[in-house]
């Protein structure tokens, strides 16, 4: 492992990152009253967000949401543990995104090329990699059933991440809180795919089970 330095033995990457935080200081300076709201009033985001902790895949820049609108949940391949799986991240997300913010749509959006996906086509090694190894058999009903459907070499890595998407709403409805407010009409809950190469997002049509641009559905 090496870090980037340069010749006077700073460090590069923190360097980017303080200078980051230079830009957004200027920005905050200029909307000072816009983050004065937000730090003094409650949140109130429009949506719960599951997604995968790709770097290329950024929820607010994707959807244009400004700070406040989005409440995150990011993880490896965007799993949604069942809620008996021996995981609270994100139940204690869902618990809180839907009794204490009043969020009524919770969105899964997956993304083409996600490693965390293909992980388990590839060699995750158990004794190096003990969490990811298990976190990433979260993925492992969509390849299941990839496999069982035998689909064509080139459409099984779509096809496991639309499928793994399909499976994680699934388990969404696993959470008491989650089901409720499903039957009885407060809650939606979406499938999304984020296709990095043509920057746009499919969205999952449970009643017909395809797959369609979100910019396209008649809603
Ligand atoms: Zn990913």
């Amino acid at each position: 492992m090496t870090t980037s330095k340069d010749t006077s033995g700073v460090d590069l990457d923190i360097k980017d990152a303080i200078e980051g935080h230079e830009r957004f200081r200027r920005a905050f300076e200029r909307e000072e009253a816009f983050y004065k709201t937000l730090a003094t009033e409650k949140q109130t985001p429009r949506l719960l967000w599951i997604g995968c902790c790709d770097s290329r895949v950024v929820p607010s820049q994707i959807m244009q949401a400004d700070p406040g609108e989005l409440f995150e949940v990011r993880n490896i391949a965007n799993c949604v543990p069942p809620a008996w799986a021996d995981d609270e991240a994100v139940g204690a997300a869902i618990e809180y995104a839907l009794a204490h913010l009043g969020i009524d749509d919770i969105v899964v959006c997956g993304h083409t090329g996600c490693g965390g996906i293909a992980a388990l086509a590839g060699p995750v090694s158990p004794g190096r990699d003990a969490h990811l190894a298990r976190w990433v058999e979260y993925t492992r009903p969509a390849h299941r059933l990839v496999a069982a459907a035998r689909v064509p070499d080139g459409e099984r890595s779509l096809a496991t991440i639309r499928a793994h998407i399909q499976f994680q709403l699934d388990n969404l409805m696993t959470y008491e809180s989650v089901a409720r407010g499903v039957a009885d009409g407060r809650i939606g809950i979406h499938g999304w795919l984020y296709d990095m190469e043509a920057g746009e997002i499919q969205a999952y049509d449970p009643k017909s089970g395809a797959w369609q641009g979100l910019l396209d559905r008649a809603e």
